[in-house]
C-alpha cells in the first residue's frame, strides 16, 4: 500500500452498519496511546477513550486489545467500564472477564535461557532499561539518540542472539526496543484464533503501529481492514493508514456511528413488529 492508494473506508463501514456483529482488534502502545518514557503514564490520546466508551457499550462490537504489554497493566490505563478483552504479550496472554489472566506454562528450558538473558544485561550493565514480562525481557531504547540505540542494540543482540538460536526463543525487534521470549503465539496467531471464534461473514479490523503488527496485518488481510496508525508512513502489509490522534478519531467515530445507525433501524423494527 502506498498513502496515495489508500482505498475509501466507507463500503466496510456499511458492512459494519449493517452486521448484528463486528470485531474492532487494537494494539495499545503508538496506536491508542502515545509513547511515554514512564511506560505506567502511558494514557489514551485525549478523546479515544470516550469513543471507545460509546462502541463497547453499543454492544454490537467485540473490542480486543492485543498488546505486548502484560494484560494487567492495559485496563487501569484505558480506564473502560467493563473492560474489553485484552490479551497480553502480543497474544500469548489472555486476561478473562472475571480479571484473572491465562498465561501459558514456561519450560523450565525457557526459564533457564531467559535467566541467561537477564544475566547478560547485568553483565552488559543494561539491567535498568529491561522491562521483565512472563517469558520474557524487553530492552527501550526509545527515548535515546539514534547512535546511542544502535550502540546499545548491539551489545544486547551479541549476547541474546546465541541465546535465542541454543534455547529456541523468539528475538523480537519493535519500534525502539527489542524482547526475547518464549516461542508463543503471535500477534498473527491472536488475530486468526479471534477471527475463528466469530462467524466468517464478521466485519473486522486490525489497527496497529509497530513492526510487531505486521503479523497482524497479514494475518487480517484478505478478511478484514488492516489499519496501519502512525505519525510517519512507512512500508508496511496494512491497507489503510491513518495518522493519530485525528484521523484515528475520526475512524472510531465512524464506527461507533455505523453501529448505531443500526441500533435506530433495528428499533424501529422492533417497533413496527409490536405495533
Ligand atoms: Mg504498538
Amino acid at each position: 500500500m502506498r498513502p496515495e492508494t489508500q482505498p475509501d473506508i466507507e463500503p466496510f463501514l456499511q458492512t459494519v452498519a449493517r452486521a448484528s456483529r463486528s470485531l474492532l482488534l487494537l494494539d495499545y502502545d503508538g496506536t491508542l496511546a502515545p509513547f511515554r518514557k514512564e511506560r505506567d503514564q502511558a494514557l489514551p490520546y485525549p478523546g479515544v477513550a470516550p469513543v471507545l466508551q460509546e462502541i463497547v457499550r453499543n454492544g454490537r462490537t467485540r473490542v480486543v486489545i492485543i498488546s505486548g504489554r502484560d494484560a494487567s497493566e492495559t485496563a487501569p490505563l484505558l480506564g473502560l467500564d467493563p473492560s474489553p478483552e485484552i490479551w497480553g504479550l502480543h497474544g500469548s496472554q489472555r486476561l478473562k472477564p472475571d480479571g484473572t489472566v491465562k498465561t501459558p506454562q514456561l519450560h523450565e528450558s525457557t526459564l533457564d535461557a531467559l535467566s541467561a538473558a537477564d544475566n547478560w544485561l547485568g553483565y552488559q550493565q543494561l539491567r535498568h532499561m529491561a522491562e521483565f514480562k512472563t517469558g520474557s525481557i524487553a530492552i527501550h531504547w526509545r527515548d535515546l539518540g539514534e547512535r546511542e540505540a544502535a550502540e546499545i542494540r548491539g551489545r544486547v543482540l551479541l549476547g541474546w542472539i546465541h541465546l535465542a538460536q541454543e534455547a529456541g526463543l523468539d528475538l523480537l525487534e519493535f519500534d525502539g526496543g527489542v524482547e526475547i521470549r518464549a516461542s508463543a503465539p503471535d500477534k498473527g496467531d491472536a488475530v486468526r484464533s479471534l477471527l475463528s471464534e466469530m462467524s466468517a461473514n464478521t466485519p473486522a479490523a486490525y489497527l496497529g503501529d509497530d513492526n510487531t503488527d505486521e503479523r497482524a496485518f497479514r494475518a487480517i488481510n484478505g478478511r478484514g481492514l488492516s489499519v496501519l496508525v502512525r505519525p510517519q508512513w512507512r512500508q508496511t502489509a496494512a491497507r489503510l493508514w491513518l495518522k493519530p490522534p485525528e484521523e484515528l478519531l475520526d475512524f472510531l467515530a465512524r464506527w461507533l456511528k455505523a453501529c448505531q445507525a443500526l441500533d435506530a433501524s433495528g428499533s424501529e423494527a422492533v417497533a413496527a413488529v409490536n405495533r
